[in-house]
């Protein structure tokens, strides 16, 4: 208790999305200010809670003030019971009848928002509306920012002088004026949104972004060691003020439990075969192939990676995610009987590797803090997921990048020509999350990449020592006294006047 009789604890709502990529970091940042003090509520439904209620009952029991609220997600006609989670398994067609729940989800977001009276809501990037509940409550909203500074740099770049509209083919680079480093991309890496800003999703980020400049401020993933540059930059251009409280997952999951159990619904066995697997490995042997919990690649795809890493000289684990779940979906949707992908000859594959013990699949979903931390990972092939590439950042190890949607073309850029930390295999065609893209990169671009990391030759080791530094700078930032740490704590001191501020006004508003 203050001096004046006011709760000190902040009270705070979180939001996350519906959806597993959104959900996880805006769940760790939850996590993060229960960690600190925080009275911390999240709304959510009933099926996105399973994937991370083990972590908040965890939380509790270590005596901090956090819980999940239910809210069921609305009946619509014509989507199955309790599908409610966006993922890569999400049919096109049924994208529309999701957005259409939503909107009936938020009116008792808002309900129980007005109901709790928090002192500040956080909220994921996807929920615009939740600028104006802030406003009639008269608190802060902080958005929970997807991607690096870097990505908001390189779009608003695009954004503002369209650099790509002067080029005459999708295939001839052109540079992003404005940038603090010369950046080239084509216009095959850019979303249909940047290239088409008056379509469906493109009016949405619209919204999303004039929601941003309206709020309180952002909350990044990121931290000042890795991007400062970009971070001076976003705020200069934006004029928004921003927190860099990353890397988030590694600062909240730090036993083993919490790090092998993260956005799981039921505890893994997977965890214990591919440790000791692991262990039977020599240090940095070993590169670890995953493309986030949305990745969606066509067998033919599948089959040139499989290549590709049984040719390579080294060892792998790679995550493979079963593309079959659409076609059951569409089946029950009566849309008929649908052809189901050949995954067989992946099968054999899997046989053959586990016998040469060369390679370790995971169907589904991989225990990523674990393996990226154990000291036989040298490497790892990401599609530059901004979570990934946090983690892969904190354990000191390079990246093939392979980026395949959203900002991540961005995230590569980043990593390949400002950090230089990763190689590319020379992924070149952007796609919708929820597509299979119509380029394959072919076995030997993937090799050569692989190759180069793994090799021990110079590039590799001046890039190797590159990330280690980059990795010693992210233990750094979340330790007392680390700028991560420091912003965190600046941030809640700032809260708690903001609150203070409120309820004296109040006061003297009744005097
Ligand atoms: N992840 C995991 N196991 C998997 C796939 C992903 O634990 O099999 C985690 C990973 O550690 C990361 C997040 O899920 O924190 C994926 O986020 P990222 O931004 O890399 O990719 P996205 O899923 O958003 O495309």
């Amino acid at each position: 208790e203050s001096s004046i009789g006011i709760e000190t604890k902040l009270k705070a709502i979180f939001l996350p999305f519906i959806g597993k990529s959104h959900l996880l970091f805006v769940v760790d940042m939850a996590r993060l200010f229960a960690m600190h003090n925080v009275d911390v509520t999240i709304i959510t439904t009933p099926a996105n809670a399973t994937l991370f209620q083990t972590s908040i009952d965890r939380d509790s029991s270590r005596g901090r003030a956090i819980r999940t609220h239910l809210v069921n997600f609305p009946q619509i006609p014509g989507l199955p019971h309790g599908l409610e989670i966006i993922d890569a398994d999400t049919p096109q067609d049924s994208s529309k009848l999701f957005y259409q729940g939503l909107l009936l989800l938020q009116e008792n977001f808002q309900q129980i928002i007005r109901d709790m009276k928090p002192d500040f809501i956080v909220t994921d990037m996807f929920y615009p509306w939740s600028v104006d509940i802030a406003a009639e409550l008269g608190i802060p909203r902080l958005n929970c920012n997807g991607g690096s500074y870097f990505s908001h740099a390189a779009r608003n770049s695009t954004e503002q002088f369209a650099p790509h509209v002067n080029v005459s083919s999708d295939d001839e680079t052109f540079s992003l004026p404005g940038l603090p480093h010369k950046i080239e991309m084509t216009r095959s890496q850019l979303s249909d949104w940047v290239k088409e800003p008056n379509n469906e999703f493109g009016y949405w980020m619209k919204m999303i972004i004039d929601a941003d400049r309206k709020s309180y401020g952002s909350l990044f993933r990121s931290f000042y060691e890795l991007e400062g540059t970009y971070e001076e930059h976003y705020q200069r251009v934006t004029g928004t003020r921003s927190w860099s409280l990353g890397p988030v997952s590694l600062w909240v999951n730090q036993d083993d439990f919490d790090k092998a159990n993260r956005g799981c619904a039921k505890e893994k066995e997977e965890e214990n075969g591919v440790l000791k697997w692991l262990d039977s490995k020599e240090d940095n042997s070993v590169v670890y192939v995953s493309f986030g919990s949305m990745n969606k690649f066509s067998i033919s795809q599948q089959i040139e990676i499989a290549h590709a890493l049984e040719d390579s000289g080294h060892d792998f684990i790679w995550v493979v995610r079963k593309t079959t779940k659409e076609n059951e979906y569409l089946s029950c949707l009566g849309a008929g009987t649908v052809p189901v992908p050949d995954t067989s000859i992946l099968e054999e594959f899997e046989k053959r590797v586990k016998e040469s013990n060369k390679g370790y699949l995971i169907w589904g979903w991989a225990p990523q803090l674990v393996i990226l931390e154990h000291s036989a990972i040298g490497a790892v092939v990401t599609h530059c997921g901004w979570n990934t590439t946090l983690e892969s950042i904190y354990m000191g190890l390079p990246m093939v990048t392979w980026p395949l949607f959203a900002e991540q073309f961005y995230n590569e850029k980043l990593l390949v020509d400002v950090l230089k930390i990763g190689v590319p295999v020379g992924s070149k065609e952007w796609k919708n999350w929820n597509e299979y893209g119509d380029k394959v990169v072919k076995r030997e671009d993937i090799g050569k990449a692989i190759d180069l990391l793994m090799g021990g030759g110079e590039e590799c080791l001046e890039i190797r020592k590159r990330v280690n530094e980059l990795s010693d700078a992210a233990k750094k930032t979340i330790k007392v006294g680390g700028s991560s740490y420091t912003k965190l704590k600046e941030l809640l001191e700032e809260l708690k006047s903001f609150k203070h501020q409120k309820v004296n006004n109040k006061m003297e508003g009744e005097v």
